[in-house]
């Protein structure tokens, strides 16, 4: 017999014994028009703060049901401190950088405009969607925050001290690649087609907190660049060791 998909969806509801989970009417269009459940069917549930509960339907209508909770089957697990900065660019690399991003256990996603960012309009709701999808499809229970759009500038001005950042210096390309560093909370920065001006290259110079690394001897690809930063991040300093 076919082995049947594990079907995995973020609500945003408590999760707990015995709870009872309305559904949006896209949900239920999801859960009963495309994936094909009815009562008495099982699935599994996360909120991004309560694990992963395995759920039975106990309502299903074409525009909306309810899930009730029957046994945690996951504990809620929060990824590394990890932010990913990257300057948006087409539409669909943006989408992948956001998608790979939630796989690789970032745990907030944020856009920022640097002096070369040549991108269409950023839809944050749109990106966090993907998000949510990734998190569903990775069988993770954490969901990693999109944040609204912001000037590269404004954020290295408000840096937090605590905070190391990897500064994806194509600059360097040729060197060594690697990291090193202390755990704690960091963040990935990925530049956009255009590269680093030189007035952010000085400033990012000046930044205690900045560690210029080369991720190679390519030039890669933005959303290549992003997910080959977030690989050597994880293996060196997060969750992959
Ligand atoms: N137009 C730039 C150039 O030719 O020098 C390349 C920019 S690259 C397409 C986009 C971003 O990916 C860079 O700003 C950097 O953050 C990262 N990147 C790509 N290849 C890299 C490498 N070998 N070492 C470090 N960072 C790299």
């Amino acid at each position: 017999m076919a082995r049947k998909a594990k079907v995995r969806l973020y609500v945003e509801h408590a999760l707990g014994a015995g709870q009872m989970v309305p559904l949006s009417r896209e949900q239920a269009h999801y859960l009963f028009g495309v994936m094909r459940l009815g009562v008495g069917d099982a699935l599994f549930v996360f909120n991004g703060e309560a694990g992963e509960w395995r759920v039975d339907v106990v309502e299903a209508d074409k525009r909306r049901g309810v899930l009730a909770c029957v046994e945690q089957t996951a504990p809620q697990s929060q990824p590394p401190d990890l932010w990913l900065l990257f300057a948006p660019i087409k539409k669909a690399r943006t989408d992948f950088i956001v998608e790979k991003a939630a796989e690789m256990g970032a745990a907030r996603i944020c856009p920022v405009l640097t002096d070369f960012t040549n991108a269409e309009r950023v839809r944050v709701d749109r990106l966090q969607a993907h998000a949510v999808e990734a998190a569903e499809q990775c069988g993770g229970t954490f969901v990693p925050e999109v944040a609204a759009p912001v000037k590269l500038a404004d954020m290295l001005g408000q840096w937090p001290e605590e905070r190391q950042l990897m500064f994806c210096n194509e600059g360097l390309v040729g060197s060594a690649a690697g990291l090193s560093g202390k755990p704690g909370p960091w963040a990935v920065l990925i530049g956009p087609e255009g590269g680093f001006s030189e007035g952010e290259r000085s400033r990012l110079a000046a930044m205690e907190q900045a560690h210029p690394v080369s991720l190679g001897p390519r030039i890669l690809r933005a959303d290549t660049a992003a997910v080959a930063a977030l690989t050597m991040w994880q293996m060196a300093l997060g969750d992959w060791q």
